[in-house]
């Protein structure tokens, strides 16, 4: 009887302490563990590289190849583009009349390949030396968008906010990673597009990420609006647009152009 009871009072002490603790206690924590962290899905789309760092991978479309200007129009009347290819490069022409030509495609945020050349033979100074640039988003006819500047600056003194690797007029880029003249530079551009409330006030402005030859000189630079070459820049409403490549009015010899290639990111 004795041994019997006893192990009965025991439990019912222990009900009768313990619980009332336990209702107390916080509920028992787990230890975290690695896989808590571990993100599985979705998987991202497998891309193949191109054979070099420069050349496009599988999911880019390839805007000039060195063959032809298929891919381009006059920014002036959308007629086919009028600027020289040969040898694999296509060559800014000056002729007077002709001007900008554009993509047919119109973009919205993107990552850009391009590659240009200023003339070993290229003469004139300041601004007016190899003179192009590349309209990120080209929002109208002449100049009117956004403009990263090309120009020869191995050794040609202008305001740093408009040499090349400057967003024109607004980024100065952080180094000068120039190369002579006669030998081919890279631009590898991030272009977050801006955006637009329906009222035409901007709902998120324009960043740009620049790598000029392998070199970042802009940093996820937000843009105060589309480049003007008199006064302040200022926000217009667009949707997507056409990247421009400029026939600049200076007369000194045009710049070349090879390996141009466009990865979507919308
Ligand atoms: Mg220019």
């Amino acid at each position: 009887m004795k041994i019997a009871v006893e192990p009965f009072l025991i439990f019912a002490t222990l009900v009768a302490v313990v619980a009332p603790l336990s209702a107390q206690q916080p509920p028992a924590t787990v230890a975290p563990k690695p896989k808590d962290t571990e993100v599985w899905e979705p998987v991202p789309k497998v891309v193949t590289p191109g054979t070099t760092d420069s050349a496009p991978p599988s999911d880019a479309i390839v805007l000039f190849d060195g063959k032809n200007l298929d891919e381009w129009v006059q920014n002036r009347d959308k007629s086919p583009a009028k600027w020289t290819v040969a040898n694999g490069v296509m060559t800014v022409n000056k002729a007077q009349g002709v001007g900008n030509i554009e993509t047919k495609r119109n973009f919205g945020n993107y990552q850009l390949h391009i590659e240009w050349k200023i003339p070993e033979n290229i003469t004139g100074t300041d601004q007016a030396r190899g003179n192009s640039g590349v309209f990120l988003a080209s929002t109208g006819p002449g100049d009117a968008g956004y403009e990263l500047q090309i120009l020869d600056s191995y050794n040609n003194k202008t305001y740093v906010n408009g040499q090349a690797g400057s967003m024109y007029k607004q980024a100065i880029p952080l180094v000068n990673p120039n190369r002579k003249p006669g030998e081919w530079q890279s631009y590898d551009v991030i272009w977050t597009a801006p955006t637009f409330n329906g009222d035409g006030s901007v709902k998120t402005p324009a960043y740009v990420t620049l790598l000029f030859n392998g070199v970042l000189v802009q940093n996820h630079f937000e843009l105060k609006g589309e480049t003007l070459y008199i006064g302040k820049p200022t926000y217009k409403k667009y949707d997507t647009a056409p990247i421009k490549l400029q026939a600049h009015g200076d007369h000194s010899e045009p710049i070349s152009f090879r390996n141009i290639w466009v990865r979507e990111l919308n």
